[in-house]
């Protein structure tokens, strides 16, 4: 059997083959109805030769549900962790356990629409190596969801020192090389939508609709988003490091600025009682320097568990008894 690499421009296209990667934590009620839409996309797309469900420490019934699946669906399988490592660490571990030419990541509730695959598909064969879902709608989101996500893509994509696209999920397909670039990658803390942006090769979106969660809740509070968020910032810009020294440099001036006027009231004479502002300076600088800390500690932390160097999930089951870590 010769071993074929995606680059391999002798390769035919037609032989190509797609994996699809999805990571799933307590989806039980979704997971009936995410089998038969695959199904339906397997019949029409015959690309589709693998699907790897990683159920990322799962509490419900998913685990048992996913066996199941797996074991009736050729082609199907199943990697489970030995806890909850989070949805990057899963989706990480389906892209490295994957065998295809081509490996989309989507989520296991359906509101990434898998009738966007084929389009995904079409623009691969056209020779892109990354097409990434651009969500041009959000329904069945809250106001706040859709506000912080808004903020946030936005303040990336000017923050960061590569080219991250605005409003770009999870929801991609990724062409082998990209896909073995990811897999070798060593970041503990990763966030896979810049990972994926700052390996390069040839990319574009592709937008959608993203549909409201047909089941189940989401598994995002306000603080797993913010530390996703913070992952992001960290892994990929160095700006608010930066920021926190202009910070300092503003401060500094005002402060000088501001010392001119208390001298020259106590020049000509006037005796302020002064507790109002001087209540107001202490307070002011305490919280600039706190937050101006908490930055840098997470760069710091970042540093650490990075210095540690653990596997970055543990794989307590696979349906394939191949176990890489
Ligand atoms: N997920 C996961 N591990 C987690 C949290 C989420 O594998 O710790 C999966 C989840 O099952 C789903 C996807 O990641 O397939 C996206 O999660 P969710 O729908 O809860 O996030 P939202 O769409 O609300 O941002
Ligand atoms: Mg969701």
């Amino acid at each position: 059997m010769p071993i074929f690499f995606a680059d391999n421009q002798n390769h035919p296209m037609t032989e190509k083959t797609l994996g699809i990667v999805i990571p799933v934590h307590n989806e039980q009620e979704m997971l009936p109805a995410l089998a038969e839409r695959l199904r339906h996309l397997s019949a029409e797309l015959p690309e589709l030769t693998e699907v790897i469900f990683v159920d990322d420490g799962s509490r419900d019934a998913s685990f048992a549900l996913l066996r199941e699946m797996v074991d009736r669906q050729t082609g199907w399988r199943l990697i489970s962790f030995s806890r909850n490592f989070g949805q990057q660490a899963a989706m990480l571990a389906g892209i490295q356990h994957a065998t295809t030419d081509a490996v989309v990541v989507m989520d296991a509730d359906l509101q990434d629409p898998p009738e966007v695959i084929p389009k995904m598909v079409d623009l691969w064969r056209q020779g892109w190596d990354v097409v990434y879902g651009v969500r041009r709608s959000r329904d069945g989101e809250n106001w706040l969801k859709k506000l912080t996500a808004r903020v946030f893509y936005r303040l990336l994509a000017r923050m960061s020192e590569i080219e991250i696209p605005i409003d770009a999920g999870d929801f991609r397909l990724m062409d082998r090389k990209v896909v073995l670039v990811l897999s070798q990658l060593g970041e503990q803390r990763c966030y896979l939508r810049g990972l994926s942006a700052w390996a390069g090769f040839q990319q574009i979106g592709l937008e959608f609709d993203r549909a409201p969660r047909a089941d189940g809740a989401t598994n995002y509070n306000f603080s797993r988003m913010m530390s996703l968020s913070i992952d992001a910032f960290v892994g990929f810009s160095s700006a608010p490091l930066r920021l926190i020294t202009r910070l300092g440099i503003l401060t500094v001036m005002v402060s000088i600025l501001y010392c001119l006027v208390v001298l020259i009231l106590w020049l000509a004479g006037i005796n302020v009682p002064g507790w109002t502002s001087m209540m107001l300076v202490i307070l002011f600088l305490g919280s600039v320097q706190l937050i101006s800390l908490g930055v840098i500690e997470e760069y710091v932390a970042t540093l650490t568990i990075e210095a540690k160097g653990r596997p970055r999930f543990i794989v307590a089951y696979d349906s394939d008894k191949i176990i890489l870590n």
